[in-house]
């Protein structure tokens, strides 16, 4: 009946380590070997199939990375050391980095703009210089008018 089961639980499990017992269980986990491996190769964006590609029956695991069909642990292990892996994973990393980068603070935003003024000050067209190209583009255009009608310069 409910109240016996009720009892015999109470004797199996002190309820005081119930939290400690289920860290116990997860590392008994961990050190039987699968879980922990998979969960090093998601890190790696290697992933257990859900079915298995006709194309590559014994294949279980993918790499997202390298678009790779994998067979067992030992060889995602072995994909991770590649080169092709170790350069798509570096790639991603930076990917990652720049993505994560937080947005310019307003004083990185006044700096970048005093910058910019600097370089136009020091390089940039006067009103006189833009004139002056103006006037060039405007007797460039007359010049091919009359040699190649219907054609302008942007
Ligand atoms: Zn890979």
């Amino acid at each position: 009946s409910n109240n016996c089961s009720k009892e015999t639980k109470k004797h199996r499990k002190p309820r005081r380590s119930r939290r400690i017992r289920k860290e116990e269980n997860d590392q008994e986990e961990d050190m039987d070997g699968p879980v922990i491996d998979e969960s090093l190769l998601t890190r790696d964006f290697i992933y257990r199939l859900r079915k298995r590609p006709r194309s590559y029956p014994t294949a279980k695991y993918t790499c997202k990375l390298c678009d790779t069909l994998i067979e067992s642990v030992a060889f995602a292990h072995k994909h991770i050391k590649e080169k092709r892996h170790k350069k798509n994973i570096k790639e991603k990393q930076e990917q990652q980095l720049l993505t994560a980068l937080p947005p310019p603070t307003p004083l990185q935003i006044e700096a970048i703009g005093v910058a910019i003024e600097k370089v136009v000050q020091e390089f940039g067209l006067n009103n006189e210089d833009l004139e002056q190209r103006l006037g060039v583009k405007t007797a460039m255009e007359s010049v091919l008018h009359q040699k190649l009608p219907g054609n302008t310069l942007l």
